[in-house]
C-alpha cells in the first residue's frame, strides 16, 4: 500500500506524515488535518469474531501506510483500546433498537479511546525528547479528565486542563482535578470559550512558545478521530451480523469529532447506512442544513454540557469531504433537544426501557422518538451512549428517583483529593500557572 499523507482543510500548510500531524495537533494555516485520499480496509481482515484492538489494525493499517507508527499499530491499539464498547439491544423496544455503550473506560465517557490512543501514539514519538511536551486542553467537561487519565504519571509530558467554573458536573469537576503529579487544572472564571480563547492565545503567545513545546489534545487532533472510527466499524459489522442489515446512528453531537468519525467508518464501507446528529439547543448545525448558512455562535449551556458548543471545528472536515450542501444533506441530518425534553426523555426511556440515560444520549434517544415508525420498523438503529448516567447523577435521580449505580473504575476516581486553582479568564494568569 502507497504512503499515504495528512493535508489542510484549509489547504495552505504543506502536506505531512500522520505522525507529525499528530503531533502538531492543528495545522500551521489554522486548519485540521485529512488524509489525502480516504484508504481502503481489508475486508479479509474483518471476518469472524474480532476484539477491538484486531478491528483497529484492520481499518486503520491503511492511514498508517508509510509512516513510521505503522509497526507500532498493534501495540498502541492494545494497549489503548483494551476497553469494552459492546452494542446492545435495548430489550424491550418493540423495533430493533441498540445502544452503543461507549462509557466502559477510566473516566466513563467516549473521550477515552481518543485520549488513550492519543497518549500511546505521542509516547513513541515523545519518549526520547529533551524536552517534556506541555498539552493544553480547553475542556467542557469530558476531554479534561479523559486526556489527564491517559497522560498521567508519563514522564514526557505535562497537562494542563481549562474548565469553567460552576459550568461542569460535580463528578465530572472531580475528574478534571483529581490527578496531580504531571497534570495541572485550571478552575478558570468564565465560560468554556473563555477556556478555548485563553488556550488558543496561550498556544500561540510568542514568549510561553519560547519557553514550551505545546501541543493540543482536543479533538481537532487527528489522533483522536482515528480510534473512534474503529467503534463504528465494530458495532457496525456486529448488528449487521444480529439484525441482518445496514445499521442507523443517532450520535450526540457537539464539536463533530465523533459524528465524523462515522461518517468516516461508512465512507470506508463499513455498513452503516444513515447518520443523525443530536444537538441540545446549540443549533448551529441543524440551523446550517436547513438553511445552508453557517452561522456559528456562542455556547448555550445546557444540561448536555459536553456538547455545548456554538462553532463545531470538525465541521471544516465534514466540508472537506463533502464540498456542497447537497453533499452534506445526504450525508448527515440533524437536529435540536432542548433541556426540558431532555429531562422528559430520561424518565420516559427509564420507565419504558428500564435505561438510564445520560443528558447527551438522552438527546439521542429524543431524536429517536421523533422518527416516523415506519422509520424504526425492521431496520436497526443504534444510539450511540457516550457518557455513562453515573457521570450526571444530579440530573437523573431526581427524575428516576433512584440512585445511579456507579462503576467501580469511576467510584476509585471519585475518592482521590482534589487539585486546582482558580484563575480568572486572562491569559496573563494562565501564562503565570503554567511556569
Ligand atoms: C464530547 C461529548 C459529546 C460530543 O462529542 P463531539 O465529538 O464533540 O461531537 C457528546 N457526549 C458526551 C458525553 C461527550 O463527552
Amino acid at each position: 500500500m502507497s504512503d499515504l499523507r495528512f493535508a489542510s482543510t484549509r489547504g495552505s500548510a504543506p502536506t505531512v506524515t500522520l505522525s507529525e500531524a499528530i503531533r502538531q495537533g492543528l495545522a500551521p494555516d489554522g486548519g485540521l488535518y485529512i488524509p489525502t485520499r480516504l484508504p481502503t480496509i481489508e475486508p479479509a481482515a474483518l471476518s469472524g469474531t474480532l476484539t477491538l484492538p484486531e478491528v483497529a489494525c484492520a481499518t486503520l493499517s491503511g492511514f498508517f501506510a508509510g509512516d513510521p507508527l505503522k509497526q507500532m499499530l498493534g501495540q498502541i491499539a492494545e494497549a489503548a483500546l483494551d476497553l469494552p464498547a459492546p452494542t446492545t439491544a435495548v430489550a424491550k423496544a418493540s423495533d430493533p433498537l441498540f445502544a452503543l455503550e461507549l462509557f466502559h473506560g477510566p473516566t466513563a465517557a467516549f473521550k477515552d479511546f481518543g485520549a488513550r490512543f492519543l497518549a500511546e501514539s505521542l509516547q513513541f514519538l515523545e519518549q526520547r525528547s529533551a524536552q517534556p511536551l506541555t498539552i493544553l486542553v480547553a475542556t467542557s467537561g469530558d476531554t479534561g479528565g479523559a486526556v489527564a487519565a491517559a497522560f498521567h504519571r508519563r514522564a514526557w509530558v505535562r497537562v494542563v486542563i481549562l474548565y469553567p467554573k460552576g459550568l461542569v458536573s460535580a463528578r465530572q469537576e472531580q475528574q478534571l482535578t483529581c490527578w496531580g503529579d504531571n497534570v495541572r487544572s485550571l478552575r478558570i472564571d468564565g465560560t468554556f470559550d473563555d477556556c478555548q480563547r485563553l488556550a488558543k492565545e496561550a498556544l500561540l503567545d510568542p514568549v510561553l512558545r519560547a519557553k514550551h513545546r505545546f501541543s493540543s489534545a482536543n479533538s481537532i487532533n487527528i489522533g483522536r478521530l482515528l480510534p473512534q472510527m474503529v467503534y463504528y466499524a465494530a458495532s457496525s459489522l456486529d448488528v449487521e451480523r444480529r439484525a441482518g442489515a445496514r445499521t442507523s446512528y443517532i450520535v450526540p453531537a457537539g464539536n463533530l469529532g465523533n459524528a465524523f468519525a462515522a461518517v468516516w467508518a461508512r465512507a470506508l464501507g463499513f455498513p452503516i447506512d444513515r447518520i443523525i446528529l443530536a444537538h441540545n439547543i446549540n443549533r448551529t448545525v441543524p440551523d446550517f442544513l436547513r438553511t445552508g448558512v453557517w452561522q456559528p455562535r456562542p455556547s448555550i449551556a445546557t444540561l448536555a454540557s459536553a456538547m455545548d458548543v456554538g462553532n463545531p471545528s470538525n465541521m471544516e472536515r465534514i466540508r472537506a469531504l463533502y464540498p456542497t450542501l447537497d453533499a452534506i444533506r445526504e450525508q448527515l441530518s440533524a437536529d435540536s433537544v432542548n433541556d426540558a425534553t431532555i429531562r422528559a426523555r430520561i424518565g420516559e426511556d427509564f420507565m419504558h426501557y428500564g435505561r438510564e440515560w445520560c443528558p447527551h444520549t438522552a438527546a439521542a434517544a429524543e431524536v429517536y422518538s421523533r422518527l416516523a415508525p415506519e422509520q424504526r420498523r425492521d431496520r436497526p438503529w443504534v444510539l450511540v451512549a457516550t457518557a455513562h448516567p453515573a457521570k450526571f447523577n444530579e440530573v437523573i435521580e431526581p427524575i428516576t428517583g433512584k440512585a445511579v449505580e456507579v462503576p467501580a473504575s469511576l467510584d476509585r476516581l471519585l475518592r482521590l483529593p482534589r487539585h486546582f486553582v482558580d484563575l480568572p479568564p486572562t491569559l496573563r494568569a494562565v501564562a503565570a500557572a503554567i511556569e
